[in-house]
């Protein structure tokens, strides 16, 4: 039994994160009051990696991909929605949360709620440069309304444009064909994927989009979208003077951290939240999880951001243990789970665990029956990290190693 009645817990951001901290708190038996504020999209939790594959897909439905409602076996919960906090006031303990206000409604002042603790899990949002945003036709990819916005347009069988091959990029490229759609893929880099797999794997990527009839154009930057008239296609300029037109267009240019409002709380917001090791920030009562925590790893020996469903629910535990820890007088201890993501494309599943930044080797062997590309990544002859295509198994195994290995000799993999 942790905490008592009289206490209040304000959890910041309404997605696996948030969700996690709430029934955790809740799991070990807390009693007192939780606000949680789970921002401006007004949607129960759900599976946010579902969007760019089922979801879009048309395999599951919204009700489908919903987390389960967090139980309330003590704690008092309460649930802001389509509300966000809104500033920190870091002298009080109080954050203000202010709420969104529909059409013909009065604009709310908000209300200042003060905490005991407060668990930051606002996660991140989509990256749409400036001159791209807010043309009809053009969209990007976080949110379920983003996913069900890009779904109604598929009945219309648009031409599409993928820009950017990272995760969501190939992903929605992979789904949008499997949809039956023409699609063109934008990579700025030589090959998708290449900054995350290397290029062994980057190529295995190309060729499954090309086999599965996706035009690419390598090396390319989108320079200007314009609309070429109310209902007509989008025009899509690029860096190497080329141009071309297209009914639907997907941004995947990567996400951006949501930690602007708490600006002025004395906090480091240099990238993402920073805390320490057990996810404590300066202020010892407010504790980040998920893609917004930017904290040292203690295997790799330096500071980073995952951005990956896993670790969200991971840390998310592990900062509730460390407040805990900091009630009952116990030192917290390090978060050190080894980053895991997957990605699944074309009835392919990639999977990829460990840190490779700053890995000096690759080893590219093939695994399985299929004989699919497994690299290994090494760093002055340790392995960091590795990557697998349907390999659950090899991948789960290095994963194993990389941690145990790690431990033995904690930072071991610094750079
Ligand atoms: C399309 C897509 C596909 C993905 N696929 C995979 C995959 O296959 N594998 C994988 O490992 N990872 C995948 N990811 C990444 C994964 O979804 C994220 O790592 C995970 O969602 C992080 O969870 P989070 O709770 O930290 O943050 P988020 O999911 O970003 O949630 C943050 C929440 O905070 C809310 N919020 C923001 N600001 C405020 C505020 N000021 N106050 C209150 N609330 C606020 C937001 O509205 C949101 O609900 C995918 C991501 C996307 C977008």
């Amino acid at each position: 039994m942790v905490g008592n009645t009289s206490k209040t817990i304000v959890v910041a951001g309404g997605s696996l994160a948030g969700h996690t901290v709430v029934t955790e708190l809740d799991r070990r038996g807390f009693t007192g009051e939780v606000v949680w504020v789970r921002g401006p999209e007004g949607t129960a939790p759900y599976s946010r990696p579902a969007l760019s594959k089922e979801l879009i897909q048309g395999k599951v439905t919204r009700d489908e991909i919903r987390l389960p409602a967090p139980k309330e076996h003590g704690l008092r919960l309460r649930i802001a929605d389509r509300a966000v906090c809104a500033r920190l006031d870091p002298d009080a303990d109080r954050v203000l949360i202010t709420r969104e206000t529909g059409a013909g409604e009065e604009p709310s002042d908000g209300e200042w709620i003060p905490f005991d603790a407060l668990f930051v899990c606002t996660g991140m949002r989509a990256r749409v440069p400036q001159g791209f945003a807010g043309l009809p036709g053009v969209h990007c990819l976080r949110t379920l309304a983003d996913a069900e916005r890009i779904r109604e347009r598929l009945a219309g069988r648009p031409r599409t444009v993928v820009v950017g091959a990272g995760l969501v990029g190939s992903e929605m490229a992979a789904s949008l064909r499997s949809c039956g759609l023409p699609v063109e893929l934008v990579v700025q880099g030589r090959l998708p994927m290449e900054p995350v797999f290397d290029a062994e794997l980057g190529r295995f990527c190309l060729d499954q989009h090309h086999a599965h009839g996706v035009t690419t154009r390598l090396l390319t930057t989108v320079t200007g979208l314009s609309a070429a008239g109310p209902d007509g296609p989008v025009v899509l300029t690029f860096d190497d003077g080329g141009e071309t037109t297209a009914d639907l267009v997907v941004l995947g240019l990567g996400a951006v951290t949501a930690c602007d409002w708490l600006r002025g709380g004395g906090l480091d917001l240099s990238d993402g939240l920073g805390c320490d090791e057990a996810l404590r920030t300066a202020r010892p009562n407010i504790f980040a999880a998920g893609d917004v925590a930017n904290w040292r790893h203690p295997l790799f020996g330096r500071r980073m951001r995952v951005e990956h469903w896993s670790n969200a629910s991971a840390q998310a535990r592990h900062a509730v243990e460390s407040w805990q820890a900091g009630q009952e007088g116990r030192e917290p201890s390090a978060f050190a789970d080894v980053p895991y993501f997957w990605s699944d494309q074309y009835g392919l599943k990639y999977q990829m665990v460990g840190h490779a930044r700053g890995y000096d080797e690759v080893r590219v062997e093939t695994a399985g029956a299929a004989g699919y590309p497994f690299a290994t990544y090494f760093r002055e002859g340790r392995v960091v990290a590795a990557a697998g295509v349907n390999a659950p198994r090899a991948v789960m195994r290095m994963k194993a190693r990389i941690q145990s290995e790690g431990m033995t000799s904690q930072g071991a993999y610094a750079t």
